[in-house]
């Protein structure tokens, strides 16, 4: 009996799996979400499909005996603080005589720090714990909502990125999720740079459409996703702590793509969840401690804006307790490689 026939023998966990509610509720907020408050599924804290299909004998395991892993990811939004970029791109349009107060604020701005420009920072923290994370980069055009970047200004950055054994991957655009040719388009840009595929994906604000936008992944050369989580909850959106390939109900067939679903964002705790650093903290360590008794992966998403002040410390430390809880700390794609060949059910 394969994994999906066994889900399939108890309907509720079957729906929750395949987040059946999501086909056709109307729930949606501004960015085409489905809200977590929304869900019928009450039991975010708790991966209900994961805790079956162990009970049904699935068995995954890790390098070296590790209990557990976590996916350490990092979606990168915006590079700079200062705005020279974006003035130097709108020049053209300057009349006459504004170019002089255009030069002072130009130099004005470039006198700024640019404290986002911290991926060897990131990279430097992370290699103390023998980590290895994933950096979602966009691919965005000039005039495309949340424009921050030219990609290929970051060409030495991904270079260093890779050379430490890190991954780069793409964060899709407002529209991506629903473009199978700008998600094509997105990742070649990328892999120019690279001289390299890339494998791995995660949507701006966690947009996504169930299950169209697992189609135009897989379509676009994807090999997994990760952007199945809330953005106003942390949690287990579809009951499961474990990667999975996701099934496709209206063809009734599985999706050749794996989801390793996103269990914590950083923003989520006080922005949606309203919580404080105490309450962010004993949350976090009771979704570890699940995981860890699950023997699942606890995806992480820590922005690259959030490696400051009390953001900073709470990393460290949720890396500090899962490196004594003896995690393996690693990549989305080091876990799609992995995953292929070290679960069974
Ligand atoms: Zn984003």
């Amino acid at each position: 009996m394969d994994m999906y026939e066994l889900l399939q023998k108890d309907p509720k966990v079957w729906d929750i799996f395949t987040l059946k509610e999501e086909y056709s509720s109307p729930l949606r907020d501004q960015y085409d979400r489905i809200p977590c408050h929304a869900s019928s599924n009450r039991n975010i804290f708790e991966p209900s499909v994961s805790k079956y299909l162990i009970d049904q004998g699935l068995h995954a395991e890790y390098p070296e005996d590790k209990p557990f892993a976590v996916c350490l990811t990092h979606d990168i939004d915006v590079v700079y603080t200062s705005l020279v970029p974006k003035v130097v791109s709108s020049v053209g349009h300057l009349k006459q005589g504004s170019i002089s107060e255009f030069m002072r604020s130009v130099a004005q701005m470039r006198s700024k720090k640019r404290p986002l420009w911290n991926f060897n920072d990131i990279l430097k923290l992370e290699e103390q714990y023998d980590a290895k994370s994933s950096f979602y980069f966009m691919a965005e055009n000039s005039g495309e909502r949340d424009y921050a970047y030219e990609i290929e200004d970051l060409e030495p950055v991904l270079g260093d990125i890779v050379d430490r054994g890190s991954e780069i991957g793409l964060h899709g655009g407002h529209t991506s999720y629903f473009h199978t040719e700008e998600l094509k388009s997105k990742k070649k840009r990328i892999e120019k740079l690279l001289n390299n595929n890339i494998s791995g994906y995660r949507n701006h604000y966690l947009r996504f459409n169930v299950p169209e936008t697992w189609e135009y992944l897989h379509a676009a050369g994807f090999l997994y996703d990760t952007t199945i989580g809330y953005a106003d909850c942390i949690g287990f959106r579809n009951g499961m702590c474990h990667p999975f390939k996701p099934f496709n109900l209206r063809s009734g067939k599985p999706l050749e793509i794996l989801e390793i679903p996103l269990i914590i964002m950083e923003d989520t705790f006080e922005r949606y969840m309203g919580l404080d650093t105490r309450r962010a903290w004993e949350m976090s360590k009771k979704l570890i401690d699940t995981v860890m008794q699950y023997n699942g992966v606890l995806t992480l998403l820590w922005h690259n804006y959030s490696f400051t002040g009390d953001k900073r410390k709470f990393y460290e430390k949720i890396l500090t307790y899962c490196a004594e809880k003896q995690a393996w700390m690693t990549s989305g794609e080091h876990i799609l490689s992995w995953w292929k060949h070290h679960v069974r059910i």
